[in-house]
């Protein structure tokens, strides 16, 4: 059962998951299709029923600036609370058929994890809040082998979620779809306001975050929309927070409208620095998003596809200036 819900009255109880607190009747289930009204309690449906389960480098979730180099055992279930048209796991979050065949406890997540040489425990794939009862009872596993644990959001999880993952969940990366209330509304099933209030409040609690945008042409790849996203994160979260703008490339209802080109990444990216930011990455592109030095420039990190080339830190810090660089970084 999840702990995450009230009752709202005599026939409804409200899951408090997620920004979307669904009044759930007795029977039924929220948005998201696994978090289920039984006898005035929430059962989050997905616990222990991974759909997808996967080693991947760090740098994939993306996180660049969060123990580079390092692997992230990852693991995401069915249902997402967003709808967006363009999602590339779309086979997984828009369903919520969820496949029973096998359960998977906590504890042999954790030990999956340990037998693949992971340094972090990953949610992602499709959106975790939504089975965060089962993220967490993995994440408090996982600490007691000194392992992380990083969500890869959406960014609409309900305050009470943030709060309860400070001291569990290490680093988040978290979608900023767009900066335009009615597409959110209209095309992704959220509420922009509620993910700029989230993104504040996982950068105030402590959470390292980064920040994903999927530039999708035609929708979110105006001058003046990637301006206000750029401004966003230097202005509220921090000009250190790292921005990926990230290729969409053509998917689930998103068929017919083009791939993101080089220019309009490059765009992307000289607008980021413009505004102040410190770390723009171009995912999806080849690129190999060096890390600089923001004091001195020295190139700190340097990476190929997925990969690490050259990691230059000493103890997090820049070799040349000696600028501690903001991230979770290898002490040694
Ligand atoms: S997780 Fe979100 S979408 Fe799902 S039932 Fe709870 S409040 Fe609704």
């Amino acid at each position: 059962m999840s702990q995450f819900y009230k009752v709202y009255n005599e026939e409804r109880v409200i899951c408090t998951l997620c920004q979307h607190y669904c009044k759930i009747k007795e029977g039924n289930t929220g948005i998201c299709g696994v978090n289920k009204n039984v006898g005035g309690k929430i059962e989050c449906l997905v616990y222990g029923y991974p759909s997808a389960l996967a080693v991947d480098p760090i740098e994939k979730k993306p996180l660049y600036h969060f123990l580079p180099a390092t692997k992230a055992f990852s693991l995401g279930t069915v249902g997402c609370n967003f709808h967006c048209p363009f999602c590339q796991n779309w086979r997984i979050s828009q369903t919520s058929k969820i496949d029973k065949s096998e359960y998977f406890s906590p504890e042999r997540i954790v030990q999956l994890a340990l037998e693949n040489g992971a340094d972090s425990i990953a949610y992602t794939y499709n959106e975790p809040t939504i089975f965060y009862p089962y993220a967490k009872d993995i994440a408090l596993e996982a600490q007691k082998y000194g392992l992380k644990n990083i969500f890869v959001t959406d960014g609409y999880e309900s305050t009470e979620v943030i709060e309860d993952m400070v001291g569990i969940i290490d680093a988040a990366n978290v979608d900023l779809k767009a900066f335009d209330e009615a597409y959110y509304k209209k095309e992704l099933g959220g509420d922009l306001h509620k993910v700029l209030e989230s993104l504040k409040l996982f950068v105030k609690k402590g959470i390292w975050v980064e920040v994903t945008t999927l530039i999708v042409p035609s929708k979110n790849d105006s001058d003046e929309e990637l301006t206000k996203i750029a401004k966003f994160i230097a202005d509220e979260l921090g000009v250190y927070v790292p921005w990926h703008i990230s290729a969409f490339h053509p998917d689930y209802k998103e068929n017919n409208l083009p791939r993101t080109s080089m220019e309009t990444l490059e765009k992307a990216y000289r607008i980021g620095k413009s505004v102040g930011l410190n770390h723009v990455y171009m995912g999806n592109s080849g690129y190999e998003n060096p890390t600089l030095c923001p004091k001195c420039s020295k190139m700190l990190i340097q990476r190929a596809y997925f990969g690490v080339k050259e990691n230059h830190l000493i103890k997090g810090c820049c070799p040349s200036c000696h600028y501690k660089l903001e991230g979770v970084f290898d002490e040694q």
